[in-house]
């Protein structure tokens, strides 16, 4: 028997929940009092994996250890020093290769085939790195489409692409807004646009979670709809990589990039991912920005021609920022045992805990899509009437962690690997004595 009062409902819940002790992996910032914040910004910065530190640790022994060494030598090797012996704890791969660990794990992230996938860069970087090859405009097709209200990077990317490219970015660049009145795009009107614009539009780059909204765009559906009519097909997985199912394969997306730092808490600034499907796997002669590790690893200290790796590893360009990556490399262990199917199955119930108990609150209303299938785990929550800014810092004071974004909206996400349902609980108590 579920009981009615929701801190009751809550314990009971957090009691069924088999993915509870994953919890216990994390460290969670505290409050003066010494309690544990209350964390819903696991969407900007996930919270940091206790394993990390061994992860990271491993790393810097094999550095101090065997110096260059350790770019070739694995578990154990060559300089072990004689005053501390036994095993060298890493690397867990020798570092000319240490991208190849996050081959399949990165790939089954996002519903991809292991070869799609690479770790590399920054996201921004990575999406840089991407519009050079997948972003080809012609005269007559050169228009670029993100949607309104997409992240500023994203739009800062695609306009200094469309500048680069020798175009004027405000003609270039589409951004698809809402309806008047209305905060969520809707399928059909993007569909519209692109069926109206279809022999201008080169590229789609669209986030599959907008940040600020929540909404989950239907990726499989705007694909099929974009590359039928001659539109290559880019993603911004930041907000959706971690947090909601993907199937980047079989959607047929060109390309996607996304971090690491939000859902998959690798830290901050951790090194992101890509996706290249591989029906591009061998499209060597699309120009591309190179470095080393674009090369056949083989043939990557060779003063030849530049002879490129297949898939998404020739999209790299240096070698491997094994410190980020060893920290990614702990974060993606908690996830392989937790599992995605049992993540989404515990987010869809803990947001949706957090839709009900808010829709009590006077004055607070929800603008994410209500349908579960249309959000991952964030809430966006827009305050009528009330300076929300005001009310961030008041819910800080009281140890509960969400952010402000302009004008009016508060983001609430409680990721599932470490949140609770009484923290959602005690979140919304608090939201409710600090609106009013
Ligand atoms: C978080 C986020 C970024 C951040 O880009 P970095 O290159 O990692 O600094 C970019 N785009 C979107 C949509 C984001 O949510």
């Amino acid at each position: 028997m579920i009981p009615n009062d929701p801190a009751a409902r809550a314990r009971a819940l957090d009691d069924a929940d088999e993915l509870a002790p994953f919890r216990a992996e994390f460290c969670c910032p505290q409050t003066a009092a010494g309690d544990d914040v209350v964390y819903l910004t696991g969407n900007s910065l996930g919270l940091m994996p206790r394993g990390v530190r061994a992860s990271v640790d491993a790393e810097l022994e094999a550095w101090a250890r065997l110096g260059v060494e350790g770019h070739f030598a694995a578990t154990g090797a060559a300089f072990s020093s004689p005053k501390t012996p036994g095993p060298l704890p890493g690397p867990q791969e020798p570092w000319f290769s240490y991208h190849a660990l996050f081959r399949e794990r990165g790939a089954r992230l996002v519903g991809a085939r292991p070869g799609e996938v690479v770790a590399m860069g920054t996201l921004t970087t990575n999406l840089h790195l991407l519009m050079v090859g997948f972003y080809r405009p012609t005269a007559q097709r050169f228009k670029i489409v993100i949607e309104g209200g997409a992240f500023p990077s994203d739009r800062f990317l695609v306009q200094s692409q469309a500048r680069f490219h020798g175009f004027d970015h405000a003609e270039a660049v589409i951004e698809i807004a809402p309806r008047p009145g209305e905060d969520l795009l809707r399928t059909e009107d993007i569909e519209a646009l692109l069926e109206r614009e279809k022999d201008s539009i080169a590229v789609m780059l669209l986030s599959g979670v907008n940040y600020y909204t929540g909404q989950l765009f239907e990726m499989g559906r705007l694909t099929r709809f974009a590359r039928a009519r001659g539109i290559v097909v880019g993603w911004d997985l930041a907000h959706a990589a971690g947090n909601v199912p993907l199937s980047l394969h079989d959607d047929e997306v060109d390309f996607a990039a996304w971090c690491t730092y939000k859902y998959l808490n690798s830290g901050p600034g951790g090194v992101a991912m890509a996706f290249v499907h591989e029906r591009h796997a061998r499209a060597f002669e699309a120009p591309r920005f190179c470095g080393w590790w674009s090369a056949k690893p083989s043939t990557r200290f060779q003063k030849g021609e530049l002879q490129l790796e297949e898939g998404a590893d020739g999209w790299q360009l240096s070698n491997a920022p094994v410190l980020s990556m060893a920290s990614l490399h702990a974060s993606l262990d908690v996830f392989a045992r937790a599992g995605l199917d049992r993540l989404r199955e515990k987010s869809l119930r803990l947001t949706g805990f957090l839709e009900e108990l808010v829709d009590s609150v006077p004055g607070v209303e929800v603008i994410t899509p209500r349908d579960p299938a249309h959000r991952g785990a964030q809430l966006s929550l827009r305050g009528r009437s009330m300076d929300v800014e005001k009310l961030q810092t008041l819910l800080h004071e009281r140890g509960v962690c969400v952010d402000f974004r302009r004008p009016d909206v508060l983001r609430a996400a409680p990721a599932p690997l470490y949140c609770r349902f009484v923290d959602v609980v005690r979140f919304v108590d608090i939201l409710r004595e600090c609106a009013a």
